[in-house]
C-alpha cells in the first residue's frame, strides 16, 4: 500500500497512547451519527460519542476500540482521536466493568429519588461508560 492508500491512525488520551495503526477504513461514533474515514477523506474534526472505534484489518476483521467521548481530527491520512478515556476490546477488564455499571445504576436509583439532576446526569454518562465497555469487551 503506498502512502496515499493507508490512514495512521493514533489513539491518546492523559495517560498515553492507547492505540497505534495504520488501516484502510476507521469507523467511528460521532455526537451527529457514524462516520466512515477511507484514505484521502476530506479533512475532518468531529465530538466522538462513548462507543467503539472501528479499525479495519483486512477480511472482515476489525480492531475495536472504547472511547468514551472526546475528539477525531483527520487531515493528510492521518487520524488522530484524543479521549478522556480509551482502551482496546483485549484490554477491557469485563468484571470492573460490570461493577461500574452496577454502581452507576446505584447512583441513578439515588439521584432520581432525590432529584438531583447533575448526579443523575453523571451517573448517566457513567452507565454509558460501563455499558460501551461490556458490549465491546463480549465482542473480542
Ligand atoms: P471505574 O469506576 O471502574 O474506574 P470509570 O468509568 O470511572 O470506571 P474512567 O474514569 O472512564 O473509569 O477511566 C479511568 C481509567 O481506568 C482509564 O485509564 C480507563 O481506560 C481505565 N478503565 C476504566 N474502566 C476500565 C475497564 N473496565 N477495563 C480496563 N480499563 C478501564
Amino acid at each position: 500500500m503506498d502512502a496515499k492508500s493507508v490512514i495512521t491512525v493514533n489513539i491518546v488520551t492523559p495517560d498515553g497512547s492507547v492505540y497505534d495503526a495504520t488501516t484502510d477504513l476507521v469507523v467511528c461514533k460521532t455526537t451527529v451519527g457514524e462516520i466512515g474515514i477511507m484514505p484521502n477523506h476530506i479533512p475532518t474534526l468531529a465530538a466522538l460519542a462513548i462507543d467503539r472505534v472501528r479499525v479495519h484489518k483486512g477480511e472482515e476483521k476489525f480492531d475495536e476500540i472504547a472511547v468514551s467521548g472526546g475528539f477525531m481530527e483527520f487531515s493528510d491520512n492521518t487520524l488522530s482521536i484524543v479521549a478522556s478515556a480509551a482502551e482496546k476490546s483485549e484490554d477491557i477488564d469485563t468484571n470492573r466493568a460490570q461493577r461500574a455499571k452496577e454502581r452507576a445504576e446505584k447512583r441513578i436509583a439515588q439521584a432520581k429519588e432525590n432529584h438531583n439532576v447533575d448526579e443523575l446526569k453523571r451517573a448517566e454518562v457513567s452507565l454509558r461508560r460501563a455499558v460501551n465497555r461490556i458490549s465491546i469487551s463480549s465482542h473480542r
